[in-house]
């Protein structure tokens, strides 16, 4: 099997990762970095990625995108509060966000895809090998869309995404959590620019998120900032010059400010120093780690309300949580550890690289979908049937409940009422008979040309993916016309609700198979009725008057009996007809016989 890669695809930096001997590891750039900063400039040699197009960021901002990450499966509507933060130019070309780049523009995946080639030449070249199938990782708040569209950018970059994993999944996974089987996990990432909380139940193996919190605009850089306002205060003190003023010292006075509060994550006192526009002066003061604290503090504390939130979103206290996972760079600062820790009671898990943690996790789930690691089964299952209403509101499953996925399944259906101009998909789940008992997923219309009923084929095929998202396409085999939609079963689906959906399915299982009886019996007298009187409206003039008077008192005993509820009683009087109808199809094809031979003589003669 051809090897699977692990992407971080993060907001500010990505990272590709693989599994080395068993374990999993990292894949440095030839520079020895890790981490490919998430930018991409257009310069006047062609486009350029990570730490070149990083550089570009002060020197041309029109010409370079970052953070494409905040605006993957959006459109401008839903990324108003974000304009306020990117000085390059969006616009929306069918409800998708298109990002000005130099003179052209490009959609987020299309963006996304250029940071995805990066990794994957990487990779390449230090596997010396192609690499064509990938796991990406993304928040567990992203949606359908937003994994969509991440999805989409792996094919733009020439990846099969196998699976889309939730990042704190990814991160629990780097320290082999899923081994414990059960338990309850908190995913605190703090990372440059964005803060999140995830809570996690794992249960036989299986994650799910039980809640998610944070701030999208809550990071290292908030920090950074604090420090560099703090300098430039004192800068304006002493030196009576405002580095605002400044685009390229107030550059160099970010950068201190940050590798001043990164040397105080392992040491308690650091020295600033920074050059003054004047050219000759230097402003320089020592920094303790306590100074640092004390003024980033509020910040820090920012991120525990989110905490908190998430906790009773989950119905939980913080003695639920059994694990507590540290991701993101900020999280190196031991005054961060040292609040979650407070805060969970509990001490944190942090001896992975926090930047690393993600990708690292990535590459694990890559193993156990190649088959790399077999102790591990990460398996999901479809945990409740999904199908489609047919005629007389009846549930016809197309994938039945525990089946493994990614799968698929296709089933021919036809048209009940001659001339009928379309069919209506409906995509329901569940394991009760009715369609009413069932849980309706989505609903669309395929239009069909009109033709008797019976005669058009019309084919539905389920496509569950590995994430749980199911595309639902209908095709008319004779116009070729299709019609498609997309959902994901298990949104807004509890566990507690799937356990109902199944324990109802057992009680009332036998109401619900003599319901469906029934439905589906006088669904098939009303056709016998109707094709009978037809007949008899070709027909009637070849067969004797008590064969006649037969039938027609058949068609009125099963008219009635399709007004009872018994469906034996109806498949009884089903027969009756089948039987009292026998004279009147032989009659006629005997006399079609006949017919055509006389047709065959006229054709000779002439
Ligand atoms: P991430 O987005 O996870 O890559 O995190 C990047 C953030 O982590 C940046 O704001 C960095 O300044 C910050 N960071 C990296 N290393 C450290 C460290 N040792 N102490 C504090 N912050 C750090």
């Amino acid at each position: 099997m051809a090897r699977i890669v692990g992407i971080d695809l993060g907001t500010t930096n990505s990272l590709v990762a693989y599994m080395k001997d068993g374990k999993p590891c990292v894949i440095p750039g030839r520079s020895g970095r890790t981490m490919v900063p998430s930018v991409v400039a257009m310069t006047d040699n062609g486009l350029i990625v990570g730490d070149p197009a990083k550089e570009h960021l002060t020197r041309s901002p029109d010409r370079t995108v970052y953070s494409v990450k905040r605006f993957m499966g959006r459109g401008l509507a839903d990324v108003q509060g974000e304009l306020a933060y990117f000085p390059y130019s969006l616009t929306e070309k069918g409800g998708v966000i298109r990002i000005k780049l130099g003179e052209k523009t490009y959609s987020p995946p299309q963006v996304s895809a250029m940071i995805l080639k990066e990794l994957k030449q990487r990779a390449e070249a230090h596997l010396g090998e192609s690499i064509t199938k990938a796991v990406i990782t993304v928040p567990a708040y992203f949606n359908d869309s937003q994994r969509q569209a991440t999805k989409d950018a792996g094919l733009i970059a020439g990846l099969e995404v196998l699976r889309i994993i939730n990042e704190p999944t990814a991160a629990s996974l780097a320290y082999g959590l899923q081994e414990k089987t059960q338990g309850t996990i908190a995913v605190y990432d703090f990372g440059g620019g964005t803060f999140d909380i995830s809570i996690l139940k794992l249960k036989n193996g299986i994650f799910e998120v039980l809640a998610t919190n944070g701030d999208t605009h809550l990071g290292g850089d908030d920090l950074d900032r604090r420090i560099a306002d703090l300098l430039l205060h004192e800068i304006r003190a002493g030196h009576h010059v405002d580095l605002n003023a400044y685009p390229d010292h107030m550059q160099a006075l970010r950068l201190e400010a940050e590798r001043a509060k990164i040397h105080l994550s392992d040491n308690l006192k650091t020295q600033v120093a920074i050059e003054l526009p004047d050219g000759t002066s230097r402003f320089s003061r020592e920094l303790t780690r306590d100074q640092l604290e004390a003024s980033v503090m509020d910040i820090i504390e920012r991120t525990l309300a989110p905490c908190r939130m998430a906790l009773k979103d989950a119905g939980l206290t913080p003695a639920d949580i059994d694990e507590v996972v540290l991701v993101g760079g900020s999280t190196r600062m031991p005054f961060v550890r040292h609040r979650v820790q407070e805060l969970f009671s509990k001490q944190p898990h942090w001896e992975i690289n926090p930047d690393e943690v993600v990708a690292l996790g990535a590459a694990v789930q890559a193993d156990i979908l190649s088959g790399g690691t077999t102790d591990m089964l990460l398996l999901d299952v479809t945990p409740l049937s999904l199908g489609i209403e047919t005629m007389g509101g009846v549930m016809s499953s197309v994938i039945r409940r525990n089946t493994t996925i990614p799968a698929s399944a296709k089933e021919m259906f036809t048209t009940y009422v001659d001339g009928q101009t379309g069919v209506d998909i409906h995509i329901l789940q569940g394991e009760r008979e009715l369609a009413k008992d069932n849980r309706s997923l989505a609903r669309f219309r395929l239009k069909v040309p009109p033709l008797p009923a019976g005669v058009p084929r019309i084919e539905v095929t389920f496509l569950i993916d590995a994430n749980g998202i199911l595309n639902v396409k209908a095709s008319d085999m004779r116009t070729g016309q299709s019609q498609s939609v997309e959902v994901k079963p298990s949104y807004g689906l509890s566990d507690s609700e799937v356990e109902r959906m199944i324990e109802d399915s057992f009680k009332f299982a036998q109401e619900d198979v003599t319901a469906r009886k029934l439905i589906e019996a006088r669904l098939e007298a009303g056709a016998l009725i109707t094709t009978t009187e037809k007949s008899l409206s070709e027909g009637s003039r070849l067969i004797a008057p008590d064969t006649l008077a037969s039938i027609r008192a058949a068609v009125a005993a099963l008219a009635s009996a399709k007004d009872g509820n018994d469906p034996k009683a109806i498949r009884a009087r089903m027969a009756d007809l089948e039987q009292a109808a026998k004279p009147l199809s032989v009659a006629m094809i005997d006399d079609s016989l006949k017919r055509s031979l006389q047709g065959k003589k006229v054709t000779e003669v002439t």
